[in-house]
């Protein structure tokens, strides 16, 4: 956990990329992807993150603001994820500018809300057309976005029904599962499984290696940027 040193790309064997067609790649490409866990608070987002990180539910996660690395291999692709698990939300100018830092970071996105929690549905529309704004416009391919409707085991207090949850994937073209962070592993594979099957390759191989100085640098803006407001 923490911050590791991710692997570099290996160079692959396609079509797509002539100039890396005389390389004997291996079977597996070696692939990295910046994904960013938002949502309202208390909805499960670190409890999804660390249960796919460690297979455990530990109960209570503080608010601490961390980046993950985790390997994952996926239809003969292995990713390092490097997973950013947003804290919660403080003073809404901070937010709104360190949010918009997050979001140029990543390039793809899963996004949680609590199946026992209306408001924390309802803003999710928002969020993604607003992710989406930013990242379509600038390369013009779709943004990797898996929308998890969290707290499945809870269900005598479930107020949004599967359907919506569906539905809502659906008209935004977004991946969806609801999962238990408290219950099951599974579900937490499922959702970073899920997003890495929407990462497209040409998405991932263009990436120049967004290395730990590249995160460092970021965390680094943002935590400034927080440090001085709060003085
Ligand atoms: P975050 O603020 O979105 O990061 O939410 P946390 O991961 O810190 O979780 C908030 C609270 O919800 C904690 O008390 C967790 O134990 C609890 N929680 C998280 N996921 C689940 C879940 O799937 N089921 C239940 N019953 N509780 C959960
Ligand atoms: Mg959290």
């Amino acid at each position: 956990m923490g911050l590791r040193l991710p692997l570099r790309r290996s160079a692959s064997f396609t079509p797509d990329h002539p100039a890396l067609m005389e390389v004997p790649g291996p079977t597996t490409l070696k692939m990295e992807a910046n994904v960013l866990v938002m949502g309202a608070d208390n909805v499960g987002k670190s409890a999804l993150t660390v249960r796919f990180l460690t297979w455990r539910f530990i109960g209570e996660y503080g608010d601490m603001e961390f980046i993950y690395s985790h390997n994952l291999t996926v239809d003969g692709r292995e990713i390092l994820f490097h997973i950013w698990d947003v804290p919660n939300s403080q003073e809404q100018a901070e937010e709104g500018s360190s949010e918009e830092k997050r979001i140029q970071w990543a390039d793809s996105f899963v996004l949680v809300y609590s199946i026992c929690d209306r408001a924390s549905f309802n803003i999710l529309p928002l969020k993604i057309q607003f992710i989406k704004a930013a990242k379509e416009g600038q390369s013009q391919e779709k943004v990797p976005i898996v929308i998890v409707g969290n707290k499945r085991d809870l269900h005598h207090q479930r107020v949004v029904s599967s359907e919506e949850g569906r539905l809502l994937a659906l008209s935004l073209d977004c991946g969806f599962y609801e999962v238990s962070a408290a219950e099951a592993y599974h579900g937490a594979l499922m959702v970073f499984h899920g997003l890495a099957e929407r990462i497209p390759d040409t998405k991932l191989a263009l990436k120049k290696g967004t290395g730990i100085r590249g995160i460092v640098k970021t965390m680094s803006a943002v935590f400034a940027r927080k440090r001085t407001d709060s003085l």
